[in-house]
C-alpha cells in the first residue's frame, strides 16, 4: 500500500452491499465514528475471499479502511456480532431489513459522530437476533428513531388545539406529526383513524425504556393496526423528506 494512502478504523453495522466491478463489493455502513459511509471490499465476491463473511448485511464489524481515490477500501474485517439467529429465520431478517433500511433511507452521509443512532440499531438487531418475538423491538425501534430523527410524535395532547387527549379512539396526522381530538378531527383532511388500545401502547413505548416497554402484549388486532401506524408515519414522512435541504444535498454528492 503506497504510504499516500490515508487508513482510519471505524466500527460499523453493514446496512446493505451490491457488486461492484468484476469481483468487489460496494458496502453501505452505517458507522459510529462517521454515521452513514459507503466503501468497497475488494474481492469480496471470490470464493476464496476471507474478508467476505464479515461484510454481509446486518453484521457489526470493526474494520480498518483506507482512503481511495473515489471511496475507501475495506483492508481488513472483524465481526463483532454476526446476528446469527437473524440469518436462520426469514422473519427476523424481515425485521432486520426493515429496521437497516429505516435507518439508511433517513440519514446522509455527513462524517459526523453518530454514536446514538448507531447503538439504537446494534441493540435493536440484537433484541431482533435474541428475542422469539422480535415485533416489540421492532416498534420500539421505530419510537426511538423518530425521538432522533426530530419526528417524536405528539401522543398525549391533540396535535392541533393541545387539549389534553381523552380515553377514547382518536385521529392521528402524519402532518401534524401526532393525535387530533374527535372535536378536531371532524374538520380535518388527511387523518388516520386510531383506536384508544393502539394509543395506550404507542404512549407506552415513547415514555419507557425498553424493559418497561417489553411488557407489553398487545392484541393481534392492536399488533397490525400500530404496524400500519409507524409503517404508514414512516412512509409519510420519507414523501415529506423529498423537500428538505438534506436530501437535494445527499443529491448533490452522489452526482
Ligand atoms: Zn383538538
Amino acid at each position: 500500500m503506497p504510504k499516500t494512502e490515508r487508513s482510519f478504523r471505524a466500527t460499523a453495522i453493514v446496512l446493505r452491499h451490491a457488486d461492484w466491478g468484476e469481483a468487489d463489493r460496494l458496502l453501505t455502513l452505517f458507522t459510529r465514528e462517521m454515521g452513514k459511509l459507503r466503501a468497497v471490499a475488494k474481492g469480496a465476491r471470490k470464493a476464496r475471499s476471507r474478508k467476505a463473511g464479515h461484510l454481509e448485511p446486518f453484521t457489526h464489524v470493526r474494520l480498518q479502511l483506507a482512503k481511495g481515490r473515489d471511496l475507501p477500501i475495506v483492508t481488513q474485517a472483524e465481526t463483532v456480532d454476526a446476528y446469527i439467529p437473524i440469518r436462520d429465520n426469514l422473519i427476523k431478517t424481515g425485521y432486520a431489513a426493515y429496521a437497516a433500511e429505516l435507518l439508511d433511507r433517513f440519514t446522509y452521509e455527513e462524517e459526523t459522530e453518530s454514536s446514538i443512532p448507531f447503538r439504537l440499531l446494534a441493540e435493536t438487531l440484537g433484541r431482533i437476533s435474541q428475542e422469539s418475538d422480535a415485533w416489540l423491538a421492532v416498534r420500539y425501534y421505530e419510537m426511538r428513531l423518530l425521538d432522533y430523527l426530530g419526528f417524536r410524535p405528539q401522543l398525549f395532547k391533540c396535535a392541533n388545539c393541545e387539549a389534553e387527549i381523552e380515553p377514547v379512539d382518536q385521529y392521528f396526522s402524519p402532518l401534524a406529526g401526532g393525535v387530533i381530538c374527535p372535536r378536531c378531527g371532524s374538520g380535518l383532511p388527511g387523518l388516520w383513524s386510531i383506536s384508544v388500545d393502539a394509543l395506550k401502547y404507542l404512549r407506552h413505548f415513547q415514555r419507557s425504556n425498553y424493559t418497561e416497554a417489553s411488557r407489553a402484549h398487545p392484541s393481534a388486532e392492536v399488533r397490525r393496526e400500530l404496524e400500519t401506524l409507524m409503517q404508514g408515519f414512516f412512509t409519510y414522512l420519507l414523501e415529506r423528506e423529498l423537500n428538505t435541504p438534506g436530501f437535494m444535498k445527499q443529491i448533490r454528492s452522489e452526482n
